[in-house]
């Protein structure tokens, strides 16, 4: 039985369908592994030794008790957008187009070319989520920088075109739309039920129980009430704060551990997949926002968007939330890699 559910932190409305997922060809293709993108050390520019390819270095982080580094920050070669962009044939007539003004950065997570954030040493991860950090709050805090966007794409399924472990940032000039409707969102949430959404949504999820898959001392992973695509898992802080910059010391370390276990899961029970990670966070001018709650979301790769979801911007997702979150709990959590 199909049943349409809305997620109250978006307003988004999905379509979940579990009996689409036993049409032919409907199965979710978990089968093929992220790693399938080229595995060709010589040619990485991500690799210890390879710096006169890389555009320049941003930041770093030093290795613990070793010569060289463990994370470090670097432009991207091919960025999307880039600070000092003017308009060729600036518009006369119009406020459509505008400048492409931002930075697009890398995170090169580790120096090991076939490390992998799901399985690094505790201190790896804790100096890559440091760094993410490090780097939002540094890239919101410049002129001119309103929103800050953190992702990271796994696997050439994803969009990842170097297999060496690596996150990006992109700081753009102005409130990206699905943020502005999160805010919107929130917003009227807030004035109706007097507190937030999010904090409303963990309540609701930790009382219920069914789609919580991990529950530590910061944060809760989850498969969201409303989830668009099967599997999706969101990883919230417990304390209200809207902007992923204000993450305490704490939290950060808790961080690092909920999401090396939340990524081992997903890997155990979709045969390491191609995904997406994103953190949701506060542009500049909402960053104190009572109204907006950061977060960060994992999206495998499992099945295309088609026609529908083209034009009803509406995602049938052919498996029910309360049924992932179970086979993640049910799958191993594994442990991290000896320093
Ligand atoms: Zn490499
Ligand atoms: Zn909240």
């Amino acid at each position: 039985m199909s049943e349409l559910r809305q997620d109250r932190t978006t307003g988004r409305w999905v379509i979940i369908a579990p009996r689409r997922g036993t049409r032919p060809g409907g199965k979710l293709e978990t089968q093929r592994r992220a790693h399938d993108v080229a595995h060709d050390r010589a040619s990485c520019p991500f690799c210890p030794g390879h710096e006169a390819e890389l555009p320049g270095i941003v930041a770093e982080t030093p290795a613990a008790g070793a010569p060289g580094w463990s994370v470090r920050v670097v432009p991207n070669k091919f960025p999307a957008l880039q600070p000092q962009a003017t308009l060729e044939a600036p518009s006369s007539d119009d406020h459509r187009t505008r400048a492409g003004r931002g930075i697009h950065e890398v995170v090169i997570e580790s120096p090991r070319h076939d490390a992998d954030l799901a399985s690094m040493t505790a201190p790896e991860r804790l100096a890559v989520v440091s760094m993410y950090r490090q780097r939002s709050r540094e890239l919101l805090a410049q002129d001119g920088i309103e929103t800050v966007v953190l992702f990271r794409n796994r696997g050439s399924r994803a969009g990842a075109s170097q297999d060496h472990p690596h996150a990006q940032i992109v700081a753009l000039d102005l409130v990206p739309p699905r943020l502005t409707a999160l805010i919107e969102t929130g917003l009227r949430h807030f004035q109706r039920e007097g507190r937030c959404a999010t904090c409303a949504e963990l309540d609701v999820d930790r009382h219920d129980g069914r789609r919580v898959v991990e529950d530590s001392a910061h944060f809760v992973a989850l498969v969201a009430f409303a989830a668009e695509h099967p599997f999706e898992l969101w990883i919230v802080p417990k304390r209200h704060r809207a902007s992923f910059t204000d993450i305490d010391d704490g939290e950060l370390g808790d961080l690092g551990e909920i999401l090396g276990r939340s990524l081992r899961r997903l890997s155990a029970a979709l045969n390491d997949p191609s995904y997406r990670l994103v953190v949701d966070s506060a542009p500049k001018s909402g960053i104190a926002a009572p109204h907006l709650h950061w977060r960060l979301r994992i999206v495998p790769e499992t099945v295309a968007w088609g026609g529908f979801e083209l034009g009803a911007e509406m995602a049938i997702n052919p498996s029910r939330p309360e049924d992932d979150a179970a086979a993640l709990r049910a799958a191993r959590a594994g442990d991290d890699e000896k320093a």
